[in-house]
């Protein structure tokens, strides 16, 4: 080990960062501007993770970066210099939309074959878990939530998809928030003998998590994710939130997609 392979790591993962929020602006699935979100709270941008999970060719380049992680491969993207011109093209007031970092420790990595399979939650997870599988040249599932007698929500796999006891698996996933969907997975896992090797998201929303803690076992699994992303929110109103107090409309997401503006508040 040289002081020179841990500075490298930091250019690719910053390079990822930055092709990871370019291919996520392009698609539209990070957008800026003036939002009323569930919570109630006002926000000045926006991710909805389907626009880029419906563009084949974007997804396909992010779960390269998944399947390079665990492969051996450095997986920078693009040609060199490539990456200095992508996205950053963020305004004043977005100043903390890109946090890059690839979170996780790199491994001292065998070239091959580290996992068995991938898995994810549905729904994004189906399609990811996917296109990662196929460029690992492995198998994928995915698990659904159901709930059990006592109407508590948990992850299975089912329809006849399993998991050998000591099979290598690759837990991936869109969007890190809580990490609720992927909590729920590792115990899924782990109730079939699979050994998480690590979880992968494309967007670590959460504030810099580096692992997560199966909720049964307690034992700890690496996290890694493409980009870092801490989006601030404010109270409506003038005083509080930055567009409210420049008059700009307030526009509220909808799980259609399209949207539907409502009055400034
Ligand atoms: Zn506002």
């Amino acid at each position: 080990m040289t002081t020179i392979k841990p500075a490298a790591d930091l250019a690719v993962r910053a390079a990822i960062a930055a092709r990871t929020e370019a291919l996520f602006r392009a698609s539209g699935a990070f957008r800026e501007g003036h939002f009323l979100l569930k919570s109630g709270r006002h926000g000045d941008a926006y991710v909805e993770k389907f626009a880029v999970l419906s563009d084949p060719a974007a997804t396909s380049e992010l779960c390269g970066y998944f399947a390079a992680s665990v492969s051996g491969q450095a997986g920078a993207p693009g040609a060199p210099g490539e990456a200095s011109v992508a996205g950053r093209t963020a305004p004043p007031g977005a100043a903390v939309a890109g946090r890059e970092a690839m979170t996780g420790a790199t491994a001292a990595v065998p070239l091959s074959s580290r996992v068995d399979l991938v898995a994810g939650p549905t729904t994004g997870g189906v399609i990811l878990a996917f296109e990662t599988a196929r460029q690992l040249g492995v198998r994928s599932i995915f698990a659904e939530e159901v709930r059990g007698a006592d109407g508590a929500a948990h992850r299975e796999f089912r329809r006849g998809f399993s998991i050998h006891p000591g099979e290598r698996v690759l837990l991936v996933d869109d969007i890190l928030t809580t990490g609720g969907s992927l909590l729920a997975m590792i115990p899924a896992v782990e109730a079939l003998g699979g050994e998480i090797i690590e979880c992968a998201v494309m967007v670590d929303r959460s504030g810099g998590r580096a692992a997560l803690t199966s909720p049964v076992t307690g034992r700890v699994y690496p996290l890694r994710s493409l980009w870092q992303l801490d989006l601030p929110t404010y109270e409506g109103g003038a005083a509080t939130c930055p567009k409210c107090a420049v008059a700009e409309p307030l526009y509220a997401p909808g799980s259609t997609g399209t949207g539907v503006a409502t009055a400034g508040a």
